[in-house]
């Protein structure tokens, strides 16, 4: 290897280094951090990550990146230090075109505006964020133009979270979905509905805890490669494949939700315990696209765990778990966690409406970026949205527009990759059954493991590697279509609402 390499090498390592320890303080602030040591901890977290920031943003750093960007100097490298030169060298030279003080005044103006954000949910009250809001809206606009300048501002925010998938491939398929959704959902919301009254009950955290244990297990997490622990909102965060940790929340009233919490944070987990080791220490070492992530914690929450077949070998051990649930029979079970109904928020949402909820975002971040629609008519745009297709509106904007945190600190265009992963499940579904055959079957027979290892064989090895259309155009040797995932619903909902 060149001397510029072993150069680069040892600050990239410095920089990853500070990275993981600012990674390990989030885990604490979320995780173990009592109340009054909150500002300690979150100063020392500031601390390392601008560090970081510094050593990738010095003169030095850059000056190797230049070098090692040179096709005599590029070719001799490893793919994953390949990717790693490239993506660090496209954010530097992003990054660089932002001025200073300008960046300087958006982080503070996201902290500021996630505190309003909360103050303003709690009371549902729009008009204490609104005016952070516009400011960020502005400020978004303003930093597109200077990380891509003459772009459109929501390709540039659709591209930093689901790159290549832009705004024309997303209308096709969104509207494709809508188009089926919307008379499959009038006949399921006509049929008899499930009794939710049954699962009344108390169930013990720690019974929970063990049927989490067994579920992340059983679906093929590592427990030797991966840690639990709890938090308010469940996540996943990943040091190495060698060290993947995942929360959860356990409510005693409620045996449903923290188990597909499980499985959901398990499918991510699974996901970065198998990039290919090749890559450990590279950029690549996990996937940055949240379609393509999202896919694989919804394809075990939904695709896999809100299958009958799955729980039918586990079933009888969950019971022996958590004793309330002997009153349930498997079939009523699996009627609850299928159960359709429209509601207001959309993390309770069931798999079905699910996609509507992200269409109305995904439809009012249009509207912000491309129609300059003002924040004051938003709230009232998202209740005739809420109308039109769940029929249903929010009494208030708590339950509205402002349920999800994302647009609080400028995460704009990040809603619809959620929605991307629903609609390549559909797409991985039918290229599982062709290589494996019937999905039903394999679950049935306990065989679950062999679909975890295709998924593992098939796209987690290559981490980041591989764009989201290219991963599609591999694995399935199609383009973008809504359709498999509408045949799912139609096939499915068919037969559990007859
Ligand atoms: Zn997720």
């Amino acid at each position: 290897m060149s001397q510029t390499f072993d150069q680069f090498q040892a600050l990239y390592s410095r920089i990853r280094h500070f990275n993981r320890a600012a990674t390990l303080m989030s885990w604490d602030l979320y995780t173990a951090t009592p109340k009054n040591g909150y500002q300690d901890m979150s100063d020392t977290l500031t601390y390392f990550s601008s560090e970081s920031f510094s050593l990738s943003t010095s003169d030095e750093f850059r000056a190797l990146l230049t070098s090692l960007s040179q096709p005599e100097e590029l070719n001799a490298l490893s793919e994953g230090m390949q990717y790693t030169v490239k993506k660090l060298k496209k954010q530097m030279e992003k990054n660089s075109r932002i001025p200073k003080d300008f960046y300087e005044e958006l982080i503070s103006l996201q902290s500021a505006s996630m505190q309003a954000w909360g103050e303003a949910k709690r009371t549902a009250d729009f008009s204490i964020f609104a005016p952070y809001l516009e400011k960020l809206i502005d400020k978004t606009i303003q930093r597109c133009a200077y990380t891509d300048p003459g772009k459109d501002t929501y390709e540039v925010l659709l591209d930093e979270y689901e790159e290549g998938m832009d705004s024309a491939s997303i209308d096709r398929v969104f509207s494709e979905l809508k188009e089926g959704l919307v008379p499959l959902l009038d006949q399921i919301l006509a049929a008899p509905q499930p009794d939710s009254s049954l699962f009344k009950g108390y169930y013990d955290p720690d019974a929970q805890k063990k049927v989490q244990e067994l579920l992340l297990t059983y679906i093929g997490f590592s427990l030797e490669s991966g840690t639990v622990a709890e938090s308010e909102h469940p996540f996943t965060l990943g040091f190495s494949k060698h060290d993947v940790r995942v929360t959860n929340h356990f409510r005693p009233d409620d045996p449903l939700c923290a188990m597909f919490s499980a499985i959901h944070e398990g499918g991510h987990g699974i996901f970065e315990q198998n990039v290919d080791s090749a890559l450990q220490n590279t950029e690549a070492d996990d996937c940055p696209f949240m379609g393509v992530h999202e896919s694989q914690s919804r394809f075990f929450e939904n695709m896999l765990g809100r299958n009958r077949n799955f729980w039918l070998p586990i079933y009888p051990q969950i019971q022996e778990l958590l004793p309330e649930l002997k009153r349930i029979s498997l079939d009523d079970f699996v009627r609850e966690i299928n159960h359709v109904k429209n509601s207001f928020i959309r993390t309770d949402a069931d798999e079905v409406t699910y996609p509507l909820h992200i269409i109305i975002r995904y439809e009012i971040e249009q509207a912000i970026f491309r129609d300059h629609t003002p924040v004051s008519e938003l709230p009232s745009l998202w209740n005739q949205k809420m109308q039109q297709y769940l029929h249903i509106t929010p009494s208030n904007d708590a339950e509205g527009i402002l349920q999800d945190m994302h647009w609080s600190d400028g995460s704009f265009g990040y809603f619809p990759s959620y929605l991307l992963g629903s609609i390549y499940d559909g797409m991985f579904l039918q290229a599982i059954e062709h290589d494996l055959g019937s999905i039903d079957e394999l679950l049935a027979a306990g065989r679950i493991l062999e679909i975890t290892h295709w998924l593992n064989e098939k796209i987690h090895r290559y981490g980041g590697l591989r764009l989201p259309k290219d991963v599609l155009r591999e694995v399935c040797h199609k383009e973008l279509s809504a359709q498999p995932l509408l045949t799912y619903f139609r096939e499915k909902y068919t037969k559990l609402y007859q």
